[in-house]
């Protein structure tokens, strides 16, 4: 099989995938969007996915954003950041029509983005990052925090708060992952119940390739998924998530 078929195969293994896991959890097909996590992964092999009807992708360095924007920008999808992303970063990642950063997690990034937006006169949807797993070597708010930190985002008007995410801990023990998830769906509860003005509490962005229909079992909308359709990549993932921030 040659790899556009790979990418079209496994599409379909994963579409299955979602689909069954909503059908056990008694949820709409409709309800959960997949996210191409595309780091790594060239335009040309991006495009077949997209064409193929999945048009949200997420990336998580500002500068594989900035190199695939050109060759991607003429066929219709939107953009996430989903990386870690430092303030150096925020007048950068705003040139390339990137429609929500899924990864806010520190006061003095949202005030930066929201200074910057100031300028330009835009708005940009954003979620919160919750470090649900507590495991140090990963970004997010801590989840005692996530109120307190979502009242002070909530206050700066470019910014869109349109739901939270996460990354569950890797463990092959389900009812570990699986308390990551419910964590953040209880959580997106309690924001809920606070009436906090500016806040549309409405995304769960939880599950990735290993851990798709635990997460939507536990209400996830958007399943970010990277190998389980264009393979394995060739750096570890300690190489996007446990970078030095340098600021
Ligand atoms: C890479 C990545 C994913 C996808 O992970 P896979 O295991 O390849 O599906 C999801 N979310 C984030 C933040 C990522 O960096």
């Amino acid at each position: 099989m040659n790899n556009n078929n790979n990418i079209l195969h496994n599409l379909q293994v994963l579409q299955q995938r979602i689909d069954n896991a909503c059908k056990k959890a008694n949820r709409n097909s409709n309800e959960v969007k997949l996210l191409l996590a595309t780091k790594t992964v060239t335009p040309d092999r991006i495009k077949i996915a997209i064409e193929a009807g999945y048009n949200l992708i997420g990336e998580n360095k500002v500068q594989e954003v900035k190199s695939k924007f050109e060759e991607l920008k003429s066929i219709h999808h939107k953009t996430h950041f989903i990386g870690h992303l430092q303030t150096n970063k925020i007048k950068d990642i705003l040139k390339y029509n990137v429609s929500c950063i899924e990864t806010i997690d520190r006061i003095e990034l949202a005030e930066k983005l929201h200074q910057r937006l100031l300028t330009t006169q835009q708005k940009l949807d954003v979620f919160i990052q919750v470090n649900t797993s507590a495991e140090e070597s990963k970004f997010g708010v801590a989840p005692e925090k996530t109120i307190d930190f979502i009242k002070q985002v909530a206050a700066l008007e470019t910014l869109q708060i349109k739901g939270l995410m996460t990354i569950g801990l890797f463990s092959s023990e389900e009812e570990k992952v699986r308390k990551c998830f419910k964590l953040l769906k209880n959580i997106q509860q309690e924001v809920i119940q606070q009436n906090i003005p500016n806040i549309i509490m409405q995304e769960l962005s939880m599950g990735m390739s290993n851990d798709v229909e635990i997460a939507i079992e536990e209400g996830s909308t958007i399943v970010r998924v990277g190998t389980a359709i264009f393979g394995e990549r060739m750096y570890p993932d300690s190489y996007y998530w446990n970078e030095q921030t340098k600021e």
